[in-house]
């Protein structure tokens, strides 16, 4: 059985959501809610679900990434990347610590933002204190592909999504990515996107109703 991944719109993807206590953590519905979140992850697939992407406002996230995933990325690939499997865990309450801001710039993409993907700036190395699955505080030093991966989730429990923080005119659509950027290195990509921002219209539009490629 998997959980329906709520898509951006949704109200509880902005929401800042609530730690959970370790009598909550140990208790029957979160820990029935974990394997759910799992199968979910796995199925849709992704490397990161946060509670709030199936409508659960509480401060739970789970990550895996596994070697099946990246078994078609190049030696290159995944040392650009800086990524190697990370096998599932648990996160709950997470405080996260930028330990090196040095920016790791690359195509991302959510479940919640299904379909698209875009560059987003990341730091380079981050710590993260938090409870596992046993209510436990631990410590994650991460790098890399890891690193943004925490980032981003720990963004949902903030009510913050990748497209508040990507640079907007990398922003495509997953077939347009395979078809035009994915073999680019991301210098390139920024270089032929280009960084013109719009003038501000001064054009009065109604404050409701839908504007949808006039
Ligand atoms: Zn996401």
């Amino acid at each position: 059985m998997t959980l329906k991944i709520v898509q951006a719109g949704d109200p509880v993807l902005r929401r800042q959501s609530r730690p959970l206590t370790k009598e909550e953590i140990l208790g029957p519905s979160i820990q029935e809610l974990i394997p759910l979140m799992r199968d979910t992850m796995r199925e849709a697939p992704g490397v990161g679900l946060a509670a709030p992407q199936i409508g659960q406002s509480i401060q739970l996230a789970v990550i895996e990434d596994r070697a099946t995933y990246i078994k078609d990325l190049s030696e290159e690939e995944l040392a650009a990347r800086q990524r190697s499997a990370i096998p599932f865990h648990v996160i709950f309450n997470p405080k996260l610590t930028v330990v090196d801001n040095s920016p790791a710039v690359f195509f991302e993409g959510c479940l919640s933002v299904a379909g698209y993907q875009a560059v987003v700036d990341r730091a380079l190395d981050v710590r993260v204190e938090c409870l596992n699955e046993r209510g436990e505080e631990v410590t994650i030093n991460a790098h890399g592909w890891y690193a943004r991966i925490l980032q981003h989730e720990i963004d949902h429990l903030n009510g913050i999504l990748y497209i508040d923080r990507m640079k907007s005119r990398t922003y495509t659509t997953g077939e347009n990515f395979f078809r035009y950027w994915m073999n680019h290195d991301i210098e390139e990509v920024l270089t032929e996107v280009g960084n013109e921002k719009p003038e501000a219209t001064n054009a009065s539009s109604p404050t409701s109703g839908l504007l949808i490629c006039p």
